[in-house]
């Protein structure tokens, strides 16, 4: 059997897939997010639970926001309880098992790529996640595109573009990385709302941008308008970087379809003329595919491991 385990900031999911990647059973606990010792405790007793079921140790693969830092620290913001710890050292001594850990947005793309995903196969495939950030990943030659830090597949903090910026009047935000002006600040949903309020709107919430949108509201067309530039700028620029064939997007975003339709053409303004596009899809396994691909990962290398 194969474990995925999803840490979010508010619940962590795992799930028990057998070797056709059905999903056999899964199921949730709050994430104390604020303290490690009861975080560690909580990981340990999910995978203990998953052995009892199974009646059997299955592979482990574990998805987390944020990155790990040169020490090893968990840098999430909504995980502050992790950043004392060297964390795969740390969860090494808790759990008694090979185990693979990875961002949350690089385990969407492996899943994906996977068996049923909406890039099934392919071998160069970018994954977008736009929801309540701007997460990414890349399979490049058909494996995940690590890079020397893990950094690799952070679209989202990469800057906002001079000339939009300046044609639609933006103000520098400063993001929760501790940059300046990333652009998930205005691409993820709160980015989108903030985008609204720009132009005059009043959304509270990317679902009544939408409403709004759908009113047929200035604010909001206008808020679509240059929220598709800025993601479409971004896409662009993915593409100019690693060329892939799909770009999967998923998050909450990637259920508005006059985004999702609008989005090919938006790249490719931006892109060189009459270069191949990627085709753009949406995510064919939604809010599990995270913990898919993170299941998908440990397999791999408990794969790797005995051969
Ligand atoms: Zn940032």
């Amino acid at each position: 059997m194969h474990y995925g385990i999803d840490v979010g900031g508010t619940k962590t999911e795992i799930a028990i897939y057998d070797r056709d990647w059905q999903c056999l059973d899964r199921w949730r606990e709050p994430t104390p997010a604020q303290d490690g010792e009861a975080f560690l405790t909580m990981l340990a007793g999910l995978v203990q639970q998953a052995d009892d079921r199974c009646g059997s140790q299955g592979t482990l693969g574990l998805g987390f926001p944020g990155v790990l830092d040169d020490q090893g620290h968990l840098v999430a913001a909504n995980l502050p309880g992790l950043r004392a710890w060297a964390l795969e050292t740390t969860l090494a001594a808790r759990l008694d098992r090979a185990f693979v850990i990875e961002n949350d947005s690089r385990c969407f793309v492996v899943s994906e790529t996977g068996p049923g995903g909406a890039a099934e196969g392919q071998r160069h495939v970018f994954g977008a996640i736009l929801g309540t950030g701007a997460g990414g990943g890349a399979i490049v030659e058909g494996r995940l595109l690590k890079g020397s830090g893990r950094l690799a597949g952070e679209w989202g903090h990469l800057p906002l573009p001079a000339a939009a910026a300046k044609r639609y009047g933006l103000p520098l935000l400063p993001c929760g990385c501790g940059l300046q002006a990333c652009l998930e600040t205005y691409i993820a949903g709160p980015g989108l709302v903030r985008l609204h309020h720009h132009f005059g709107g009043a959304s509270t919430s990317a679902e009544q941008w939408h409403v709004a949108w759908k009113s047929g509201e200035k604010a909001a067309q206008r808020a679509h308008e240059c929220h598709l530039e800025l993601v479409g700028g971004a896409l662009a620029n993915v593409v100019k970087l690693l060329s892939p064939q799909v770009i999967v997007v998923g998050g909450g975003l990637s259920t508005v379809d006059h985004f999702v339709e609008a989005l090919p053409a938006a790249i490719a303004r931006q892109l060189f003329a009459d270069v191949e596009m990627p085709k753009v899809v949406r995510s064919r396994l939604g809010d599990a595919s995270g913990v898919r691909g993170a299941a998908m990962l440990g397999a791999a290398t408990a794969a790797v491991g005995h051969a």
